[in-house]
């Protein structure tokens, strides 16, 4: 722990130095060594696509707040001096509870959680800003969205930011109904893993095509991003999607033309126009 955390705070420092902001994922996942006695209801999850590792710690027995809890304190008081701009609050993949005060997890336990984190969040960092990640959200159980956007209606302004995507297409319900406490809205593009075998494979994989999909779904809503990398291949991809944020209209293979412009030369690309 003293060694990674030492390691987070370096890779934050140097990012500040850049003049970035920095995010860190908190929730109810990878406490790998909770007792027995705090663990979450393992989900239904029929579509597969929610995850469930086994570390999960279910929000409503009061072993497993104040865990959550002190945990999120004890990390935020780590990166305290390098300084943290935001936390995203994850309900899924891997996360989540189905016990009887959790269900539905993502507009019951998740909520309570999330408003219980960012509270312990601002009381180590007050400037904190929180994003509260919407990941497969209603595939299945459905309603956690709605039930989300009521819950911000009658008790808002813990949350700043609202982080949506999934596996496959956008989802419909910020582009349709709007997005909860009217927040503005990021995206998750998958730009690493998306198409390599095994899932986390590496190797170059450019996704311009999926890429320029998607972004059309969401362009007239979304705010910005959150590109998801484990990789260190993927340059083109990360091209594209920090390109669609600075520019919402231009198009993948612009971007494209001019990543090989700058790669190769605009003389080497000259006889593939
Ligand atoms: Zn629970």
């Amino acid at each position: 722990m003293v060694g990674s955390s030492a390691q987070v705070r370096r890779l934050f420092r140097a990012a500040k130095d850049l003049g970035l902001e920095t995010v860190i994922g908190v929730g109810n996942v990878l406490f790998n060594s909770a007792p027995a006695e705090l663990r979450a209801t393992p989900l239904p999850d029929p579509s597969g696509r929610h995850g469930n590792s086994g570390t999960t710690v279910c929000p409503s027995l009061a072993g497993g707040r104040d865990l959550i809890l002190q945990t999120t304190r004890a990390l935020l008081e780590q990166l305290a001096e390098v300084g943290l701009d935001y936390i995203c609050i994850w309900p899924y993949d891997e996360g989540g509870c189905a016990c009887e005060r959790c269900r539905p997890w993502g507009g019951n336990g998740f909520i309570r959680m999330s408003r219980d984190i960012a509270a312990a969040g601002r009381a180590v960092l007050p400037n904190l800003k929180i994003i509260l990640s919407t990941w497969t959200f209603d595939t299945p159980p459905e309603g956690e969205w709605q039930a989300l956007t009521e819950a911000l209606a009658s008790d808002g302004g813990w949350a700043d930011v609202i982080l949506a995507d999934a596996h496959e297409d956008f989802p419909r319900y910020p582009l349709d109904t709007g997005v909860p406490g009217n927040l503005p809205l990021i995206n998750f593009p998958e730009i690493s893993m998306w198409g390599n075998w095994p899932w986390g494979g590496c190797g170059a994989h450019p996704l311009p095509a999926r890429l320029q999909r998607l972004w059309d779904q969401a362009k007239a809503v979304v705010r910005g991003g959150f590109p998801y990398s484990e990789g260190i291949y993927e340059g083109i991809n990360k091209a594209i999607a920090s390109q669609f944020y600075w520019d919402p209209d231009r198009a993948a293979l612009e971007i494209l033309r001019e990543y090989a412009d700058y790669e190769f030369s605009g003389l080497a690309l000259a006889c593939c126009r």
